[in-house]
């Protein structure tokens, strides 16, 4: 079973996301703010991390930043939640260092594919390594 951490604030969001990774045969933690996600995240060490952009405090962008300067962590894969349509975000997310990008609404078989597609690179990766 692969452990995932959703961090996500939204409920409908994160009770979507959960529903898809159970039906996928995944593990997940959930957290609804980036403190408390980064908490789990170093106890947990998960296989992915799917991480909402707009959250209360501190944003997925800096979390995210946090974890990838984190010689323990930066090896995770993490995803970007974002519900932000803007034509040129997926570039600047990714630039930014996230390994993914999903826009929300979630389509569940792009999430899936996309949860499916990162686990597979990460495990690929990991086996070279
Ligand atoms: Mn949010």
């Amino acid at each position: 079973m692969t452990k995932i951490i959703i961090i996500e604030d939204n409920p409908i969001n994160m009770k979507l996301a959960t529903f898809l990774l159970h039906s996928a045969g995944h593990e997940v933690l959930q957290a609804t703010n980036a403190e408390y996600g980064l908490a789990l995240i170093r106890t947990e060490l998960p296989a992915l991390v799917l991480l909402d952009i707009q959250l209360p405090g501190m944003d997925g962008i800096k979390a995210m930043r946090l974890l990838k300067a984190d010689s323990a962590l930066s090896h995770i894969t993490v995803i970007a939640l974002t519900a932000n349509a803007m034509k040129d975000d997926k570039e600047t997310l990714l630039k930014s260092g996230f390994d993914g990008y999903l826009p929300k609404p979630f389509h569940h078989q792009e999430f899936l594919g996309m949860v499916k597609g990162m686990l597979e690179k990460s495990y690929t990766l990991s086996a070279i390594t």
